[in-house]
């Protein structure tokens, strides 16, 4: 053998006897010749003490390993799986893997243990990190299948990161980032609210099955009532984006989960730290491909369970997988919201539609109207003048009177109609003169004094627009007042009482007749300015219509109400004229005079 083998065989030996792994190499008379240090820590002896005891003083059931000597095979193959004695006396199950080489002429048994105490350790690492797998293939299908609100998703993530079947956390608080994009605001909570909520709530959950829904109804059942703490503490939680070095605006930046608590100090620990009241918590930054979204932070603030690696580990694929079903549902969610805007889009488009057409025909028809209402104005003077002349003929005692005086009276009417009707059908002017309101107001009722003189109808003004002017066509706004004052005379009927006022508003001018007569029902308040409504025997049902095209030609509004006391308040409010209009008394202003 050269020195050079030699030195190698030395290394060998050397490498074995401090190998940690459980080893035994197995002598021709069946006896130990070596151990690795992980068989001495094994079975609670020295290495070096194992050297030269039998194998089967070890080995419970002996008689397994009673021929297994190092020149000699014992017959076993495969893997055994034995007790094996400790220097204590206790016993541990121990698996076996035999190997057989040559030394120098000699043969040896190289025996690999291993611990199977350890290994249903790691089988039931094994176990959970599968659940947990499946759990998260569960919640990844069931977020992207289901029709979930964004809300039920948020909650559905923060269940799973707090149920029993789950990550397991005590409490889990959703931050996202809000829609000015400048800060990280917290959303929502889950988790019980002291020691006592949580250990009933564990206890609930515990034999839960993993399936989200059901863990859904389970948060509703259980959860739900409870988190009003969370959510007070979440109410709280707020990082502006700019505070680049906080660890919940870096955690987003560096896309990596992390665990932080008292041991661990930086920029935002402890305000984490305060919000949570608790020593130690993991932060999974919530990323998509557009950018971050959030953080979930969680914490075993009432179990003071440590936060392991493993729960790191499934919280970051988790958080991943919560992040984008939340983009998912935004997305589909801003789908939505735009095809009913879309929707909206298409009904305008086509009303537009159905009113030009409308406004096509009702064009012709005015026309029509117009021309038919031309052509009987004139027969119509001539029947109403010659049944005139027929009542006046006839004796009081003529049994033919009343027909003829009903006949001046309907034609009194058809004309009344007419004349609204070509009123209505008239192109309203679109000349403007600047116009001082109360002066336009006084010269337009001035005209009625002597009508509601005879009706013994009180008068009462109230003008306090206070010189305010407006741009206007007088002739039409004049028709208007007189419409709203020959109604309101109407109403009041004799001996009653109307009031004429003015204001002056923030932008323009109120002009308002008011009665005490019986108002209008509530019902027909939409009706009032709509063609050919009347509750009048004779009524055209047109003058109120007239008003509105009226005051809306010049930019304004009509109102109507039912006065608290009794009685109708009619009113008219136009807008003052903006700066580059001509305005204000004085300005080349008409006054009521001479309209
Ligand atoms: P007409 O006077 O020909 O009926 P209007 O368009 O002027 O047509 O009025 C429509 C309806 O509005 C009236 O028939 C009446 O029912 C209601 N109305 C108008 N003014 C008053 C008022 N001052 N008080 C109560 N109802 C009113």
């Amino acid at each position: 053998m050269t020195p050079d083998r030699a030195d190698h065989r030395d290394l060998i030996a050397a490498s074995f006897c401090q190998s940690l792994r459980p080893l035994l190499v197995l002598g021709g008379d069946g006896a130990i010749a070596a151990a690795s240090e992980g068989a001495g820590w094994l079975l609670g002896w020295r290495a070096a003490e194992l050297a030269g005891v039998r194998l089967e003083d070890l080995v419970v059931p002996a008689d397994v390993l009673r021929n297994c000597r190092g020149d000699a095979p014992c017959g076993a193959t495969g893997l055994l799986q034995v007790q094996m004695r400790t220097a204590p006396g206790d016993l541990v199950p121990v698996e076996i893997r035999c190997s057989r080489f040559e030394q120098g002429g000699s043969r040896h048994c190289l025996l690999f243990l291993t611990d199977l105490r350890q290994r249903g350790h790691e089988d039931e690492l094994r176990a959970v990190r599968l659940a947990k797998l499946s759990l998260l293939n569960q919640v990844s299908e069931a977020l992207y299948g289901a029709h979930l609100s964004l809300e039920q998703i948020l909650q559905a993530v923060l269940i799973c990161v707090t149920a029993g079947e789950g990550l397991r956390f005590n409490r889990a608080f959703l931050l996202l980032i809000d829609e000015t994009q400048e800060v990280l605001r917290g959303e929502l909570a889950i988790g019980p609210g002291d020691r006592e909520e949580a250990w009933r709530i564990w206890s609930d959950l515990a034999g839960e099955r993993a399936d989200l829904f059901a863990m859904m109804t389970t948060y509703d059942r259980s959860v739900k009532q409870t988190d009003t703490a969370v959510n007070a503490i979440v109410a709280r939680m707020g990082v502006p984006l700019a505070e680049t070095t906080h660890l919940l605006v870096r955690t987003m930046a560096t896309r990596q989960a992390v665990r932080a608590g008292l041991s661990t100090p930086g920029p935002g620990v402890e305000a984490v730290l305060g919000w949570l009241g608790c020593a130690e918590f993991a932060v999974a930054p919530l990323t998509t491909r557009s950018g971050p979204l959030g953080v979930i932070i969680a914490d075993n603030a009432f179990s003071r369970t440590p936060i392991s690696d493993l729960d790191l580990e499934f919280l970051q694929m988790f958080a991943n997988q919560s992040a984008a079903a939340i983009e998912n549902s935004r997305l589909y969610g801003e789908l939505e919201r735009r095809l009913i805007d879309l929707r909206k889009a298409h009904q305008k488009q086509r009303e537009d539609q159905e009113t030009l057409m409308r406004m096509e025909r009702l064009s012709v028809m005015g026309e029509t109207s117009a021309v038919v209402a031309h052509e009987l104005r004139n027969p119509l003077v001539a029947i109403g003048g010659f049944a005139r002349a027929l009542v006046r003929s006839m004796g009081q005692d003529d049994p033919n009177r009343q027909f003829a005086a009903i006949i001046t009276e309907e034609v009194a009417r058809m004309e009344r109609i007419i004349h609204d009707l070509l009123d209505f059908i008239r192109p309203l002017k679109q000349t403007r003169e600047t116009v001082v309101v109360d002066d336009l107001v006084r010269e337009t009722v001035g005209r009625y004094l002597k009508r509601l003189e005879e009706k013994a109808i009180s008068l009462d003004w109230d003008l306090g627009s206070g010189g305010a002017a407006v741009r206007c066509h007088p002739g039409e706004i004049q028709q208007v007042l007189e419409n709203y004052l020959v109604n309101a005379m109407q109403a009041a009927g004799d001996g009653g009482f109307v009031t004429v006022a003015t204001r002056a508003l923030e932008g323009g001018v109120r002009v308002s007749v008011a009665d005490n007569g019986p108002g209008f029902a509530p019902d027909l308040a939409d009706k009032l300015f709509s063609p050919f409504f009347s509750t009048k025997p004779t009524g055209s049902g047109l003058g109120l219509t007239i008003c509105a095209q009226i005051v809306k030609s010049h930019g304004g509004v009509t109102e109507a109400v039912n006065r608290p006391g009794g009685g109708a308040e009619f009113a008219f409010i136009l807008p003052l004229p903006k700066d580059d209009e001509e305005a204000g008394p004085g300005a080349g202003v008409t006054t009521g005079n001479g309209l």
